[in-house]
């Protein structure tokens, strides 16, 4: 099977997945709240024979199985997100939402519909592949802790083994017919941290009789500095900023609490995790040597998401093999969250992105914007890139 072919069948199955992608839009569910999504998706699968059908995995995720016809072999698993945003669209389309103040304005319906397109081209070709094509439809990718994480405790990395893992993303960004790689790091993990300093308030002009979180709160945001000046590899990239202070209210009067709100951009595992054990230690314990506590929380997001170096190169191939080497654009790393960063912790792997973005047709809104919207045409080369990687992981 050369990509030419692919992109011909593609080509042939389009209306049938702009068709779905267009029933998705019209019909957004919320986080973990996907049901009609999911027993949309359940059908589609079971009419096009795929098997081991699963629900309600993780909350409302769905699993199906696609058995290669050339016999035991890897298990390769392919990924979409299936939920919407509480956005009222802006768009004048006839598949505009028809709930108000909810809205697909990430690009998961064409996700979810690029993946049923995928699964029905890969039913075609079993007798192309061995091994195993898991194909998962996850809710909750824009709510952490996030459906990706739901899906993995009930299991859907197991039975059968999965070796390794695939998703995309459509991109408002990069123009339809692009595809973007990276390999590595391809986003931040994000995490959040909210501490109370309690000190003793009093008045403003006998200090001594008083402790002050303010000045507290002062050489602790101070000493944050050092987090990454002072504690982070130099060749390691790490953010802490620290974005909101508030404490008293008056000019002479010394505030009993203050508070500070932040949040912390972490490329690597490891940083990551020292930066959860390192900021409230610093907090708490600069506080306790200025008579003062610090409570603080520390809220984690998703991690970051590190692609797989070979898993990239192949999916880098398939692309190129697809829409061309000058339509592969070696992408920058992000900084928005995305769950699929948990698969990728589990497995090896490569996340993508899909250019869906059209000048011409002003579809150049950017995700979560209520007048988002998705060039269709985009997903051909999307679902073809899937397809080819899959052949060539599983083809042998
Ligand atoms: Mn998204």
């Amino acid at each position: 099977m050369v990509a030419t072919d692919i992109r011909n069948d593609v080509d042939e199955i389009l209306p049938g997945v702009v068709a779905d992608r267009r029933h998705l839009h019209a019909n957004p569910e919320l986080a973990f709240e996907e049901h009609e999504t999911a027993k949309f998706v359940a059908e589609r699968l079971r009419a096009l024979g795929v098997e081991e059908i699963k629900t309600g995995v993780g909350q409302t995720g769905v699993t199906g199985l696609i058995r290669g016809g050339k016999g035991k072999g890897k298990v390769a698993l392919l990924r979409a997100d299936m939920d919407a945003l509480p956005i009222l669209e802006e768009n004048d389309v006839d598949y505009r939402s028809t709930v108000d103040g909810r809205m697909h304005a990430c690009g998961h319906d064409a996700h979810t519909a690029m993946l049923l397109g995928s699964t029905r081209l890969l039913m075609d070709l079993r007798d192309q592949f061995a091994g195993t094509v898991k194909v998962l439809f996850q809710p909750s990718e824009e709510v952490p802790p996030g459906g990706a994480k739901a899906m993995i405790e009930d299991g859907a990395l197991e039975n059968p083994h999965v070796d390794a893992v695939f998703g995309l993303h459509v991109a408002a960004e990069l123009p339809a017919g692009q595809i973007g790689v990276k390999s590595g790091a391809a986003s931040a993990g994000s995490d959040r941290f909210r501490i109370i300093v309690k000190g003793k308030g009093g008045h403003a002009a006998r200090p001594h009789a008083a402790i002050d979180p303010v000045v507290v709160c002062a050489h602790i945001v101070t000493a944050f500095q050092t987090l990454v000046s002072r504690e982070t590899d130099p060749m390691q990239a790490a953010v802490v900023t620290v974005g909101s202070i508030v404490a008293g209210d008056a000019f002479n009067v010394i505030p009993d609490t203050a508070e500070i709100k932040g949040t912390i951009r972490t490329l690597d595992p490891d940083v990551r995790a020292r930066m959860e054990q390192r900021l409230p230690e610093l907090a708490r314990g600069i506080a306790s040597a200025m008579r003062a506590e610090a409570n603080v929380q520390f809220i984690k997001g998703y991690p970051g998401m590190v692609n797989d170096e070979a898993m990239t190169d192949m999916v880098r191939a398939a692309a190129t093999a697809v829409v061309g080497a000058n339509d592969v654009i070696e992408s920058e790393t992000g900084m928005g969250g995305e769950d699929f960063a948990y698969f990728l912790l589990e497995r090896p792997g490569c996340f993508f992105r899909v250019g869906t973005r059209n000048d011409e047709r002003n579809i150049v809104f950017g995700h979560h914007h209520p007048r988002f919207d998705v060039e269709e045409d985009g997903m051909a080369p999307g679902i073809a890139t899937t397809v080819q990687t899959v052949l060539s992981y599983l083809g042998g």
